[in-house]
């Protein structure tokens, strides 16, 4: 019975698969949040390098990853798919559960597949500074990681909040040569204005990005990274779904249901959007992200035009969102805290073809525990959701006597999170729904756009 399915270094995809032709319709434009017209792609030049926003509006369906971003990949990718043996007999489910692994990445998750490729387009535009912001720390950690194998500089602005619960990732970012600094912090205007209303503040991934985006449009050496959300992180990783894919044909099946975790939307995007291709052409694979209860933005959001940060200077996109003010409860799985969700996965939400659904964060630690008992493999608290998904699934198979394939994303390890996992056993981690108030309140201060 094999386990691990493997794909040789020579059968790494050299092109990613760019959704944007096969989207079910004209994607909604980009605002300018000051003047409030479509942005034109001078207007986005102060914050990202001209390769990147090519491909957040490209057309071309295949799009070839450049050698020396293979070559890193080539570090760790390939990254195996396993068979989960162990946790179907567990379950005593028919269903085959097979997982696309990403924590074999040298940060742990599926963000250098996006960082690497951030950091290389910087480098042959001539960047010589990146400023980005990060909520857990794996996208710091990550675009630390990038920018040190291109030479570039690196700024994060990490959520305070994170900086104080996760030293680990700090220590991660700062070894890979960056400035880490913890946010609301007094370096910038967005910063300081929230800091003289709230000294306090434990910070948000809403006001990081203000503070990220300020420090670059601020300065010609320095663009911005974003970890997740926009066109051309899903596009980087699409990857993981191509080699899943093949890896799932070296064996002979097809998944009946596609899912992953969701927080901006990039490691779900990545495993689903190869095989949204498919539905297109009339396979039908289900597609399935998860979020968490407490944060609630594909299930319980608006699509409607937001800002994509709190101090309203990032550009605004039609979105689902629970507005750009949504001030997110301290829940463990931090990397799934943002108010919007990517533009793409939306859309294809909104539309039908993509489905949502929320779960609790007791629910996904017991399933993480379960998980780790039975596979090994200690989840990252956002990939725990993924879990929970895959597992209710494989359970309702049993209950229908099906013979399901799931294939999930575990988007990364939790060896960086173990605090998590002692709070969960000390028993202090509550389940939380976002209170319809709250949102209503949020959903009141959306721009108006056209
Ligand atoms: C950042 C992160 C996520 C959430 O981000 P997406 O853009 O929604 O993928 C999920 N899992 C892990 C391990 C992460 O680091």
């Amino acid at each position: 019975m094999q386990t691990k399915i493997i794909l040789p270094e020579d059968r790494i995809p050299r092109q990613w698969y760019n959704i944007i032709p096969d989207m079910p319709g004209p994607l909604a434009p980009v605002i300018h949040p000051g003047t409030m017209q479509p942005v034109s792609p001078d207007d986005l030049l102060p914050l990202f390098p001209i390769g990147l926003i090519e491909q957040e509006v490209s057309m071309q369906r295949w799009i070839d990853i450049p050698q020396q971003v293979l070559d890193i990949y080539q570090l760790w990718r390939p990254s195996p798919v396993f068979r989960a043996h162990r946790l179907e007999k567990v379950l005593d489910t028919p269903a085959k559960i097979y997982y696309k692994y990403e924590g074999v990445s040298p940060a742990g998750s599926h963000k250098p597949n996006s960082a690497i490729p951030q950091a290389y387009y910087n480098k042959i535009f001539g960047t010589k500074r990146i400023a980005t912001e990060t909520g857990a720390g794996q996208w710091g950690s990550s675009i630390s990681l990038a920018c040190q194998m291109f030479g570039l500089e690196c700024t994060v602005y990490m959520v305070k909040v994170s900086y104080n619960q996760k030293p680990y990732r700090k220590s991660m970012m700062q070894l890979w040569g960056a400035n880490v600094i913890p946010s609301p912090s007094n370096q910038t205007h967005a910063g300081r204005a929230i800091l003289a209303k709230d000294p306090d503040s434990n910070g948000s991934l809403g006001i990081a990005i203000s503070e990220a985006v300020e420090d670059a449009a601020s300065r010609d050496d320095t663009r911005y990274a974003l970890g997740s959300v926009l066109n051309h992180v899903c596009l980087h990783q699409t990857i993981i779904g191509l080699e899943a894919k093949a890896q799932l044909e070296m064996v002979g099946d097809y998944p009946d249901v596609v899912i992953g975790c969701h927080g901006g939307g990039s490691n779900f995007a990545g495993i689903a959007f190869p095989f949204v291709a498919d539905k297109a052409n009339g396979n039908n694979v289900r597609v399935v992200g998860f979020e968490p209860a407490s944060c609630p933005t594909l299930t319980r959001g608006v699509y409607a035009f937001d800002y994509g940060d709190t101090a309203k200077m990032a550009p605004v996109s039609k979105m689902y969102t629970l507005g750009h003010d949504f001030m997110p409860p301290g829940i463990h799985a931090g990397g799934l805290r943002y108010h919007g969700a990517s533009p793409l996965v939306s859309q294809l939400v909104d539309a039908g073809i993509v489905e949502a659904k929320a779960v609790h964060q007791l629910a996904c630690f017991e399933a993480a525990v379960q998980f780790s008992r039975s596979e090994g493999i200690i989840p990252a608290p956002e990939s725990s959701h993924a879990i929970r998904g895959a597992i209710d699934e494989a359970l309702l198979a049993k209950e229908e006597g099906k013979e399901k394939v799931i294939l999930f994303n575990l988007s990364g390890h939790g060896h960086v999170d173990m605090a998590a996992y002692d709070d969960y056993f000390a028993g202090k981690l509550n389940d939380y729904d976002y209170p319809e108030e709250a949102i209503s309140e949020s959903l009141e201060h959306l721009p108006k756009v056209g």
